[in-house]
């Protein structure tokens, strides 16, 4: 059963992926990863805002930059991480999920630009969400909708400082008193 689930993000280009690079972090958060690492352009200002959010909405979330891909990579599967690289290329998600969820601990790759043949040769798995170009965002959600089966969307984060009742209608939220 996955216990643990860390993202790579790969390619992250200051300006231009700032705002899918951001989405990609507070979608592993919000759906059950732990970590994101990010290879790129260092940009503090991801590190920043997404710091905030889990300091306002809770949880143990961590962001972190990397510098080399073969080194990370390499540092992961030391770890025992199993490698799950999300790409258009690879073999259909539906057709190997139930081994990766046998798995205990899951890295998942995503992309921006073009990925080198290194992570294509070193991943455990290259997996597609459907053999149509999209995006990294849907395809990483997607990925832990199907890895946690669901259970994701119940995910607690403890130390909130701010909290949504759902509403039928309107919106509501707890505020916990500074103190
Ligand atoms: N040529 C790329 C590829 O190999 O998937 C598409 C680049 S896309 C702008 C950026 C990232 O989105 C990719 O690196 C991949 O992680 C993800 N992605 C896009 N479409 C996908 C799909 N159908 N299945 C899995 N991942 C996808």
């Amino acid at each position: 059963m996955v216990k643990k689930v860390q993202v790579l993000r790969l390619g992250h280009r200051i300006y231009r992926d700032i705002r899918t690079t951001t989405h990609c972090a507070l979608t592993s958060r919000a759906l059950g990863a732990e970590k994101i690492t990010i290879i790129g352009e260092t940009d503090y200002s991801i590190e920043d805002s997404v710091n905030k959010i889990v300091n306002n909405w809770g949880g143990k979330f961590k962001i972190r930059f990397a510098e080399n891909i073969k080194n990370e990579i390499n540092k992961i599967k030391k770890e025992k991480y199993c490698i799950v690289h999300l790409t258009m290329y690879g073999e259909l998600l539906g057709k190997k999920i139930k081994e990766i969820r046998k798995k205990n601990k899951i890295c998942i790759i995503v992309g921006a630009e073009k990925v080198p043949p290194l992570v294509y040769e070193k991943s455990d798995y290259n997996i597609s969400i459907g053999n149509q170009p999209h995006s990294e965002i849907a395809a990483l959600a997607l990925t832990l909708h199907e890895v946690f089966e669901g259970k994701e969307l119940n995910k607690k984060f403890p130390n909130n400082k701010i909290k949504i009742i759902p509403q039928k209608k309107g919106k509501k939220t707890k505020k916990r008193p500074l103190v």
